[in-house]
């Protein structure tokens, strides 16, 4: 068992945050107060072959494994510039279509998502379903060799620097006739595909839209891999989402908490730096170790699924989501605390953390939904809902 990361790993780290310091909150803020995406530090660092490190060498990627994109995406939140499209396009369905896909799908998408000049958004959350997935009511029907898709999505971030939605639907078994979940890959300008801004009170240049799609008309290809692969599939992209949104959240904790220590250390009212008060100290130790618990837990669950371990790194990987999450609103909210009336102030930008810091403990399982799952599956309890 190794607890520490090899050198290539802490390279990857390094070389990231190095990136990321030439843009920065400032860059970020600036970025999300103009409605834009970071398209710059994006395609930057698409072509330093940061995005696509987790994905195949064949296919333009690094070969690497999840532990290395959750590794860059910590240090690109850490440097202030987290961004969900990291976890929904090379994370999500980078690992869908590199596990699943057809080869023909293979090599439409994966060189441009590593590359960074393609977007894949992810949608499979439904106004009616919310965290209850068994409800998404999205079908599709064959019409020839083509499909008609019909149905709802919510909360679905990034469609307006999307290529494509990885939507997540249901098709008709044609032995059963019952319904069974299939992913299809939906161009962001097919007829009938509509996507509506939904105003959040994030400061934040990623986006999320409401989708309405009304009889869209996919080729027979649109489907992803084998029509019986559906939720195999769909499980496959769950633990790289919660590991990527771990490492975006402790990433976070990371900058809110290096904000508060630099100014705990400087500011002074008494004749001492205010850190030198237990009161604010205390809190902010505490901030640390929780963080570098999350942290750890977090490269547990990248391990166990970089060693193709599935059930074990489900497990941590709900853990590490949890912790995550629970440690980056705890230090934003002890980060605002430290710096006193500054922490409002938008010159240092932890106001509008404080809502940022949130989404760990609602997207994309919420915390009461992981707790449900470490209550019946590692606990043993039963199922109370
Ligand atoms: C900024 C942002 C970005 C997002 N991006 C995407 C995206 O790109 N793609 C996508 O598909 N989705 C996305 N989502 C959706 C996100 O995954 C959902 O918001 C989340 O899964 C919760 O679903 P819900 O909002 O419908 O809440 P609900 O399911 O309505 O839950 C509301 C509350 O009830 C609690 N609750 C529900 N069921 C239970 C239960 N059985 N036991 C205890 N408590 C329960 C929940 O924990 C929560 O606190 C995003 C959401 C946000 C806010």
């Amino acid at each position: 068992m190794d607890f520490t990361e090899s050198e290539e790993r802490l390279a990857l780290r390094s070389a990231v945050a190095g990136l990321v310091a030439g843009y920065g909150p400032t860059y970020y803020r600036s970025k999300a107060q103009a409605g834009e995406y970071l398209s710059e530090l994006w395609t930057k660092a698409g072509e330093l072959g940061y995005l696509g490190v987790n994905l195949p060498e064949e296919h333009g990627g690094g070969g690497g494994g999840i532990g290395d994109l959750a590794a860059v995406l910590e240090e690109l939140s850490a440097g202030g510039c987290p961004t969900l499209m990291m976890v929904v396009s090379p994370a999500i369905c980078g690992t869908v279509i590199a596990r699943f896909g057809t080869p023909e799908q293979q090599r439409r998408w994966l060189p441009g998502i590593a590359s960074g000049e393609s977007i894949l958004a992810f949608a499979i959350t439904e106004p009616d379903a919310g965290s209850n997935s068994h409800r998404i009511t999205t079908t599709a029907r064959r019409d020839g060799s083509d499909w008609l898709l019909d149905g709802r999505k919510t909360f679905i971030s990034g469609v307006d620097v999307a290529d494509a939605v990885l939507v997540v639907g249901r098709t008709e078994d044609a032995r059963t006739g019952r319904l069974k979940p299939a992913l299809f890959l939906v161009p962001t300008d097919a007829p009938g595909f509509e996507a509506r801004r939904i105003e959040m009170d994030l400061v934040s240049p990623d986006h999320q839209f409401a989708l309405f799609l009304d009889g869209v008309r996919l080729p027979g290809d649109a489907l992803v891999g084998d029509p019986d692969s559906g939720l195999l599939q769909l499980f496959a992209g769950l633990n790289p989402e919660r590991i990527m949104a771990a490492s975006l959240a402790a990433g976070s904790a990371r900058h809110a908490l290096e904000r508060a220590v630099g100014y705990a250390r400087e500011r002074q009212v008494w004749g001492t730096p205010i850190g030198a008060h237990q009161g604010l100290a205390h809190p902010l130790a505490q901030v640390k170790i929780e963080l570098e618990l999350a942290r750890l837990m977090t490269q547990k669950a990248a391990a166990l699924y970089d060693a193709g371990d599935d059930a074990a790194a489900g497990e941590a990987a709900n853990m590490a989501k949890y912790a995550a999450g629970e440690v980056s609103a705890r230090a934003v909210d002890q980060a605002v605390q430290t710096l006193g009336g500054n922490g409002l102030a938008s010159e240092y930008g932890l106001g509008a953390a404080i809502a940022a810091s949130r989404l760990g403990r609602i997207a994309p399982v919420s915390r009461e939904m992981i707790l449900n799952f470490v209550a019946q599956h590692s606990l043993g309890l039963p199922k109370s809902y």
